[in-house]
């Protein structure tokens, strides 16, 4: 059985969820509402963390509700996190940051998928125990 950690991921919205069409709504980008259902699926909580606010804020939860994903917080880092208090800071905590404007690059949500799939961790996992049991196997 895979350990199930459950990661906070925030997504940006125009460029990698759908097309970059701001102020208006683009296509959704190829693979990113599978890859975010597979993430919901695996117990990772989303957040939707985008430049827009108010009313184009609401089109894209409103869009992304019409592909089925529903996100855990929107432009904060959990639910009841008010971003308007003094001691709160403008930075949300999240695990990780999935963004069109990424050092490097957008790798594209394919590639996402493939590196957060739960048969890709598993992997990963048995790599690590097989590296783990290797390494106390010297020492003996
Ligand atoms: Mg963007």
């Amino acid at each position: 059985m895979i350990p199930q950690e459950s990661k906070i991921i925030a997504v940006d919205f125009d460029g990698t969820i759908a097309e970059d069409r701001y102020p208006g709504i683009g296509k959704p980008m190829p693979f990113a509402f599978e890859t975010l259902k597979m993430l919901q699926g695996d117990g990772h909580r989303l957040i939707l963390w985008t430049y827009r606010t108010g009313k184009k804020l609401n089109e894209a939860v409103e869009f992304c509700r019409e592909h089925g994903i529903e996100f855990y917080a929107v432009n904060k880092g959990f639910p009841e996190e008010d971003m308007q208090h003094p001691d709160t800071g403008r930075k949300i905590h999240a695990d990780l940051f999935i963004d069109d404007r990424n050092f490097g690059g957008f790798p594209g949500w394919g590639v996402i998928y493939q590196k957060l799939s739960p048969e890709n961790r598993k992997i990963e996992l048995e790599e690590k125990q097989k590296r783990r049991r290797g390494f106390f196997g010297r020492r003996r």
